[in-house]
């Protein structure tokens, strides 16, 4: 059996940060909330929730005069100013990529239509565009393009300026941008393609990996857009992908001895968790032989 592990694996820079500077928080003050999942990750979560970190849905969870922590993902600015009135402390660690572009769409809104590419759902994209104000829309596909042209059309702007979710899948944004040119082609258009370089490396890895290997782990949250992402482009070249939060999900899985396996993992998984399956589907395969 040969494992090829992505050297990508594990947190990106943006959740280590988060994750390092929570713990830091935590030893400091009592009760801290944190405003969704801070992480896609089960155990992060339960290690930090036994440090006297609370979970909340919504600030308005979090008692006035409370501390917060907005997790890398970013909030919108009306959470903030919630924050700000109720006196909440805000520890903003918000990744310093996802800043920037809250800080791109809040100064483009004056004069531009705001095109976000991303998931609707996604806590990134939600954040951004509560930076974009009215004149903007947020799309996925290729075909929700003309709908934002339609609604180009009714803003009365003659510019538009689009940005995207930072863990996006850049060949998705490459088509959508290339009908949005076509489009929008009367129009003056300013591409910002703000997917981060650490997801693209990932994304770069994770397709050289799949074409070499018989099964194809792909480790993270089962909420993590990133991680299905991955799992997605290991599908055009892998026909065996399996998406596993922990060792527990492996059971079923079959390993031989003649297997080559890819491991990789979502940018909120820890590094340890990559080398704990690796060290579980070793064990395993030599248990079958014995
Ligand atoms: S994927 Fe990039 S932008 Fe998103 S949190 Fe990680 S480092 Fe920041």
């Amino acid at each position: 059996m040969k494992i090829i592990v992505g050297r990508l694996s594990g947190f990106c820079a943006g959740v280590t940060f988060t994750v390092n500077k929570a713990k830091e928080v935590l030893k400091e003050k009592n009760t801290v909330y944190c405003l969704g999942e801070i992480v896609h990750n089960e155990s992060v979560v339960k290690m930090l929730e036994n440090e006297d970190m609370v979970t909340v849905e919504s600030i308005d969870e979090v008692p006035n005069g409370g501390n917060v922590i907005f997790r890398a993902h970013g909030e919108a600015e009306e959470v903030y100013n919630k924050a700000k009135k109720r006196d909440i402390n805000v520890i903003d660690l918000t990744c310093g990529k996802v800043r920037r572009i809250h800080l791109d769409v809040q100064r483009e809104k004056e004069n531009k239509f705001i095109i976000i590419i991303g998931k609707k759902t996604h806590p990134e994209t939600i954040g951004t565009q509560g930076f974009a104000g009215e004149n903007c829309i947020v799309i996925e596909a290729v075909s929700e393009v003309e709908k934002a042209y339609e609604l180009f059309k009714k803003s009365n702007l003659n510019k538009a300026y689009v940005v995207s979710q930072t863990t996006f899948s850049s060949k998705k944004f490459y088509e959508i941008t290339k009908e949005i040119m076509e489009c929008f082609k009367e129009a003056q258009v300013n591409i910002n393609n703000t997917i981060c370089d650490a997801t693209e490396k990932r994304q770069d890895e994770v397709e050289r990996i799949s074409k070499d290997v018989d099964k194809m782990i792909i480790i993270g949250g089962k909420n993590s857009s990133n991680t299905k992402e991955l799992a997605v482009i290991s599908e055009k070249n892998c026909n065996k992908v399996y998406l596993v939060q922990d060792k527990n999900d492996l059971t079923s899985i079959n390993f031989n001895k003649n297997d080559i396996i890819g491991i990789v993992s979502g940018a909120s998984t820890p590094k340890n968790d990559v080398c704990e399956i690796k060290e579980y589907i070793e064990n395993k395969t030599i248990k079958n032989l014995s």
